[in-house]
């Protein structure tokens, strides 16, 4: 293609809100033989909600919720978001919250009603961890528990895993060393998602979703999606591996993602792909930004690049 034709095709691209960060990337998408799909926030909406929270202790619901908020308060992480909303609906209306209501209450209100929460930190891919009242306090998945060594008890494992088959996330908590109670949390798929999957698949070009979440929820998810390859449970600086392993026997390979946690996956594949919506780390990893957070510009992409380079036969 000529540099004309190139820049025709990179100005196309912005019209449709499809950004291009040079020839390089557009010449490059054009031969993509794998993508490799974030699960939260580019597979799905990103927009987490509470939908089931159960006390496994001798506590009220309300002062469950309000421990669990106070543990999440100071995370950035969008599970913790929800959570949080959830409580702050549940004390001050008594009811479950509207998806409406989400994230409009000020650091004022949450300060008078949230329990102070001391020696607070986020452990990545793993959940959070603090004290209050003086008593150690987790938030998190298994692993986290289990580092910890609280132990689950089999009622609390089955009703889990009930969450996870049905594509739930499950959020265990834990007081003072001992396990009391779940929440689950659900995301739901971008509307276009299935479509996309299967139109690559129809291209030849084969969908892998990435994610740190766990194994029974990643594979209810990428059902629903039609992916069958899954890598769960992946640590945040895993993402990039996954994608160098991928690459090993010389497949091009493209990463779409929206996370601080994509960005070195971002980097790594030949193709980065970030979600407009994103974080602005994983936009500035990426080759290539989606600035209408809508999976079919990843297919946008592959034939506006096919296009371009088409060979003159
Ligand atoms: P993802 O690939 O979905 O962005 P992360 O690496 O951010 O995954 O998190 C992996 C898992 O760690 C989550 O599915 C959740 O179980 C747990 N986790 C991470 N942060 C938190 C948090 N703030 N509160 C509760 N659980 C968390
Ligand atoms: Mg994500």
């Amino acid at each position: 293609a000529t540099p004309t034709a190139v820049m025709v095709a990179t100005g196309v691209g912005a019209t449709h809100g499809v950004l291009i960060k040079g020839g390089d990337a557009l010449e490059r998408a054009q031969s993509v033989q794998y993508v490799i799909f974030d699960k939260t926030g580019t597979l799905t909406q990103g927009k987490a909600a509470v939908t089931t929270a159960k006390v496994f202790a001798e506590m009220e619901l309300g002062d469950f919720l309000t421990l669990v908020a106070s543990a999440e308060a100071s995370s950035e992480h969008p599970l913790a978001r929800a959570i949080v909303d959830y409580a702050y609906h549940y004390h001050f209306f008594g009811k479950l919250p509207a998806a409406e209501h989400a994230a409009d209450q000020s650091k004022e209100i949450l300060s008078q009603w949230l329990l102070e929460a001391v020696d607070f930190s986020a452990v990545p891919g793993r959940g959070v961890q603090c004290l209050i009242n003086g008593k150690r306090t987790l938030v998190g998945n298994r692993s986290l528990l289990a580092e910890n060594g609280v132990i689950v008890p089999t009622e609390a494992e089955n009703f889990l895993v009930d969450l996870e088959v049905n594509a739930k996330t499950g959020i265990l908590v834990a007081y003072d060393g001992t396990f009391i109670g779940v929440l689950g949390i659900a995301d739901p798929l971008k509307r276009e998602a299935a479509v996309v999957v299967e139109g690559l698949k129809k291209i030849g070009v084969c969908p892998v979703m990435v994610t740190g979440d766990n194994w029974r929820t990643a594979q209810a998810v990428a059902k629903e999606v039609g992916i069958e390859d899954v890598r769960a449970e992946v640590m945040p600086v895993g993402k990039a591996d996954v994608i160098r392993s991928i690459q090993k026997d010389g497949s091009m390979v493209a990463m779409v993602g929206d996370g601080i946690n994509d960005s070195p996956a971002l980097a790594a594949a030949d193709i980065g792909m970030a979600i407009g919506a994103g974080t602005d780390i994983a936009i500035e990893a990426a080759d290539y930004v989606l600035v209408k957070n809508n999976l079919e510009d990843v297919i946008t992409a592959i034939d506006l690049s096919k296009k371009t380079f088409a060979r003159i036969r």
